[in-house]
């Protein structure tokens, strides 16, 4: 009777954080909590974005480091969001940091917006675009200066715009 009990216990507790996990605000490890200025349903976004693209942008999803072909990418421009081609992030703070995914010191003006992220045991800073709230990666705080700062990037999220195309 006692084992049984203690087993009960544990599947309440475990069902207890899974489900408060799931609903605290600002913490889902879905896409970020809105309203947002572009929002589509669940069938529009898979529309159009590739199945890869949705798994970043709108499951929060991580590619694996060093398969962006972004990573390389060196030229002038502007790095847009995959979702909604919001202007995030001028080639000009792009920096190499040797993480295996594109990654910046500074956002454009407006374009980013933040969440606290507990999945996976850590307490990380997502960041997402502020005009359709895709998930494009986290913020760190071993950037280079002048802001100290890293937003590491899926590439898959971004769309990038050589400056002698735009
Ligand atoms: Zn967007």
């Amino acid at each position: 009777m006692k084992r049984r009990t203690l087993l009960l216990g544990t599947s309440a507790l475990v069902a207890l954080g899974i489900g408060g996990l799931a609903t605290r605000p600002g913490s889902s490890a879905r896409a970020a909590a809105g309203p947002f200025e572009i929002e589509l349903t669940e069938a529009e976004w898979r529309e159009r974005l590739s199945p890869e693209q949705f798994y970043i942008l709108r499951e929060h999803g991580t590619e694996r480091a060093y398969t962006s072909p972004l990573n390389d990418e060196k030229r002038a421009g502007i790095f847009h969001c995959a979702g909604c081609d919001l202007a995030l992030f001028d080639a000009a703070v792009k920096y190499d940091s040797r993480t295996g995914w594109p990654s910046f010191w500074e956002p454009m003006v407006g374009a980013i917006r933040e969440s606290e992220d507990r999945s996976f045991g850590m307490v990380r800073t997502e960041v997402h675009c502020a005009r359709c709230g895709g998930h494009q990666g986290h913020v760190f705080n071993d950037g280079p200066q002048p802001t100290g700062l890293r937003y590491c990037i899926n590439g898959l999220a971004l769309q990038f715009r050589p400056a002698e195309a735009a």
